[in-house]
């Protein structure tokens, strides 16, 4: 595959404000002034470029950030919405129906999985959920019901890394549609340049990185997207999951410092993956040598990103886990909270948090034990001192 540089690619996107300010212009505005009433009738029928109608649809800033986005993953078209989970479900919805049928990995973000497993069949949609790394499970999988296959690049919480080249070709072969999660690898994973053809973000996290707000979006085909803003039928339009413009302005603002970011969020968690392997402990790290899928990952990643910013680590017991992330906020290390993507570490339990919408006894099968620990890595500039301190309170619990 082509070398690709997300980055420069955001960087070539330029947009000025309205005086020529380096930085776009914020819309104050939820509705839009026209000339006449016929041009109006005009953008009903369809967009015009430049042309904005009423907030909801679209409006500048939105646009703009958008338009960065869709850079940034190399797809023809993108929208921003209010959260990743506005962005899921729209994307969903904008191609399910009653009666359809959707495969999905079992290892994903809880709020994903409690929406798959507990909404969607209000619905009449039911989620088949299986191990995505079996794709010849995939394959039997699909009916003539089923609409979409839908996976994160790297699960959340095992970090396990998704072919998402091999599940696009039996994607393609059925006519469904591939969605794929992307929230845990911006930049480092391209997922629509290997094959999906619906990626989603919940730009709450990496993409912000500075967990003041929740936003999300979706990258796709120009279609696709013209599909989800339709007046009379789509998803976004009619669901009205709309990003504050405000909000729109400082992502796109954070947006241009996510390859340092994020450069930099895997140089520190490589280092204390490393570390923590050496120390003998159970680490789950896509970006160690002896990760089952360190090849792969390396054969599907932009390079010059590393690996990402998150790491689980094995406490042995949920009470050693509790203890580990309580010491560590004392210390200073991060914090205990859920979410990722911040400047600084945050630590949680999976099985107690974002992953507890899932049943304890699937929680077991997928291997995700109750002492695991989550760890998404700060920025700290040298990242040794963490460590010194996490290995301290990792000794106050027997743990090394
Ligand atoms: C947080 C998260 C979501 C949900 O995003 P929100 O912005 O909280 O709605 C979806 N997928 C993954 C992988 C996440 O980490």
């Amino acid at each position: 595959m082509k070398k690709f540089d997300p980055s420069a690619a955001i960087n070539e996107y330029l947009v000025f404000g309205e005086f020529g300010d380096v930085n776009p212009s914020i819309t104050d505005s939820s509705t839009y002034t026209f000339q006449n009433p016929g041009k109006m009738d005009e953008l009903f029928d369809h967009e015009i470029e430049g042309c904005f109608l009423y907030s909801r649809h679209w409006n500048p800033i939105n646009k703009y950030l958008s338009n960065a986005l869709s850079k940034m993953e190399d797809t023809e078209s993108a929208q921003v919405t209010s959260s990743g989970m506005a962005a899921i479900s729209s994307a969903i919805l904008e191609i399910c129906s009653t009666g359809d049928e959707i495969i999905s990995g079992r290892t994903i973000y809880g709020g994903t999985y409690a929406l798959f497993k507990n909404f969607l069949p209000k619905l009449g949609i039911t989620v088949k959920f299986i191990d995505i790394h079996d794709h010849s499970l995939i394959e039997k999988s699909i009916t003539d019901k089923t609409k979409i296959i839908y996976a994160e690049s790297i699960s959340n919480p095992l970090l396990e890394v998704t072919d998402i080249p091999a599940i696009s070709k039996i994607s393609k072969k059925h006519g469904l549609k591939f969605i794929i999660d992307n929230t845990f690898s911006p930049m480092i994973i391209s997922p629509v340049r290997l094959g999906a053809d619906i990626t989603v973000h919940s730009m709450t996290k990496f993409i912000n990185g500075t967990s003041d707000c929740v936003a999300g979006c979706i990258c796709s085909s120009h279609d696709f997207i013209a599909g989800l803003v339709d007046i009379n039928s789509g998803a976004t339009m009619l669901l009205g999951p709309v990003l504050d413009s405000f909000r729109a302005a400082s992502i796109l603002k954070n947006l241009h410092s996510l390859h340092i970011r994020i450069k930099k969020h895997g140089e520190n968690a490589l280092f204390l993956a490393e570390e923590f392997e050496k120390l003998g402990l159970k680490v789950f790290y896509p970006g160690l040598r002896s990760n089952k899928h360190f090849e792969l990952y390396d054969s599907i990643r932009n390079e010059g990103f590393g690996y990402g910013g998150m790491i689980a680590v094995d406490a042995g017991s949920y009470e050693n886990a509790c203890g580990l992330m309580t010491r560590m906020q004392e210390e200073k290390v991060g914090y205990l909270a859920v979410s990722l993507g911040y400047f600084k570490t945050l630590f949680s339990s999976p099985g107690h948090s974002t992953s507890s919408e899932i049943p304890e006894e699937e929680q077991l099968k997928i291997g995700l034990n109750k002492g695991l620990v989550r760890f998404s890595i700060g920025l700290d500039n040298d990242i040794v001192p963490a460590f010194e301190k996490i290995k301290k309170c990792m000794k106050e619990f027997n743990l090394i």
